[in-house]
């Protein structure tokens, strides 16, 4: 196999794969803020793109204001990939457009780089001083 240039083929079974890896991860979240089981069906029943006024989101968005900082974090990168995933640009790198392996996609779904442009990132983190 040759894989040459940018683009990720994650089509077919592997999208599909990926898109029940990223409902899982929300429905993990979903499980934590939700109290009772009408709550969590709520929240499974509301989905990203909604129109505003939707019942659904109203409530949805009133129960998702429980989530700490970090899990509201959380649910927003697994929009963002669920977003990816539906533009078909899910699985390439947003530092150097390469194609994230499937070991790494696998283990952290929602993440949108390669290791190298990760460490990256975390290294302008740490120094942003002098440049
Ligand atoms: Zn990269």
């Amino acid at each position: 196999m040759t894989t040459k240039a940018a683009g990720h083929a994650i089509t077919g079974a592997l999208q599909e794969e990926f898109r029940r890896r990223l409902a899982a991860a929300r429905s993990e979240i979903h499980a934590r803020v939700a109290t009772t089981d009408d709550e969590l069906a709520t929240l499974e029943a509301h989905q990203a793109g909604n129109p505003p006024e939707d019942v659904t989101t109203e409530i949805a968005s009133a129960l998702l204001s429980r989530l700490e900082g970090r899990e509201k974090h959380e649910l927003d990168e697994i929009d963002a990939a669920q977003a990816r995933l539906a533009a078909s640009t899910y699985g390439a790198c947003e530092g150097c457009y390469g194609a994230i392996p499937l070991e790494r996609l696998r283990a952290v779904p929602t993440t949108r780089h390669c290791v190298t442009c990760q460490r990256h990132e975390e290294r302008k983190g740490e120094s942003l001083a002098g440049g």
